[in-house]
């Protein structure tokens, strides 16, 4: 009998997930509040639901790609959710960025349950996601990760078990952070160039051949800025919850932590005048409107 496999949550990154496990021949179901996200999985060769409970009962494997800790809490918890419909021996892959204490809390909830929870915050974008080549970052017991494996490598290329139960996103934070920082620091580091005579292009060039490349200098600028296309398929909205994440974490641990703190400040500063459906990369147009604004 082939795996069964659920997804809740078939926008940019689930949608993607779920075609590309449907595409690998696994049998795959597919439930969202939205029609259009609906819609858009059957046309790529996903099964749909339009009641919840039903796809919980019968999977073997459920994915879950919401917006944030608190959705997947429900999900899971609530009345109608994963402890009341979901079978003994079910695995539930949460590919969500959401919280360290609520991947522990439900873990440890389910585990009563005999059903596993895995988290595996993933990178790559709606691309990876599409193409079966992202990145993830999984908390996870060992036995879990290895009886969840065949679906996870089929939908990344690059798998790293950071530690037990909320470490996946613990990982995935401290990546966000990062990525909020240099997304930053390198269009400061390109408006100075630019002032200083250094075309944009020709400058993220000269980094991406020394030490100061990131994925912002290599994947960011080169396909959503500079181009002005801003079409990563990652929301402000989102990153913006990722950053919250991120200092959320860090006063927990009472660390100095100045750096970090002065992006946090930034990123929150910015929906004043960025509102949370714009692309992520759109924060660099604090540093220079000119430079990469729309130019509309
Ligand atoms: P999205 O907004 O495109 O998709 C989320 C989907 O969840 C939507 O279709 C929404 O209708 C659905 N949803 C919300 N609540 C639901 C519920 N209770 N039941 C069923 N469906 C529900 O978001 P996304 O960009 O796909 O991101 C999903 C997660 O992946 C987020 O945690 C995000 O931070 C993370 N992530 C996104 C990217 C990216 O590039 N987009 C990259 C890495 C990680």
């Amino acid at each position: 009998m082939s795996v069964k496999i659920g997804v809740i949550g078939l926008g940019n990154m689930g949608g993607g997930m779920a075609a590309t496990l449907a595409s690998k021949g696994f049998d795959v179901s597919g439930f969202d509040l939205s029609e259009v996200a609906l819609a858009q999985a059957k046309s790529k060769g996903v099964k749909t639901v339009t009641v919840r409970n039903q796809l919980i009962k019968q999977s073997d494997v459920l994915i879950l790609s919401l917006p944030k800790a608190e959705h997947v809490e429900a999900v899971c918890l609530d009345k109608g959710g994963i402890t009341e419909f979901g079978s003994e021996g079910l695995i539930v892959i949460d590919t969500t960025t959401s919280t360290p204490e609520t991947s522990r809390k439900i873990a440890s909830a389910l585990r009563k349950l005999d059903i596993a929870f895995i988290d595996a915050p993933v990178s790559g974008g709606p691309k990876g996601a599409a193409t079966g080549t992202m990145s993830m970052v999984i908390g996870a017991e060992v036995d879990d990760l290895a009886r969840a494996m065949p679906v996870l490598e089929a939908m990344s290329t690059t798998r790293v078990h950071v530690g037990r139960s909320g470490a996946g996103n613990v990982a995935k934070i401290a990546n966000n952070m990062l990525a909020a920082c240099h997304l930053i620091s390198t269009a400061e580091a390109i408006a100075m160039a630019a002032k200083a005579g250094v075309a944009p292009e020709k400058l993220v060039e000269g980094l991406n051949a020394g030490s100061g490349r990131s994925a912002a200098s290599q994947v960011m600028f080169p396909t959503w800025v500079l181009n002005k296309a801003y079409d990563s398929g990652f929301t402000m909205g989102l990153m913006r919850k990722d950053v919250g994440l991120a200092s959320e974490l860090a006063d927990g641990l009472d660390l100095d932590l100045p750096l970090s703190h002065l992006v946090a400040l930034l990123w929150k500063a910015s929906s004043a005048t960025l509102a949370d459906n714009e692309d992520f990369c759109a924060i660099v147009q604090r540093t220079d409107t000119e430079l990469f604004g729309r130019g509309e």
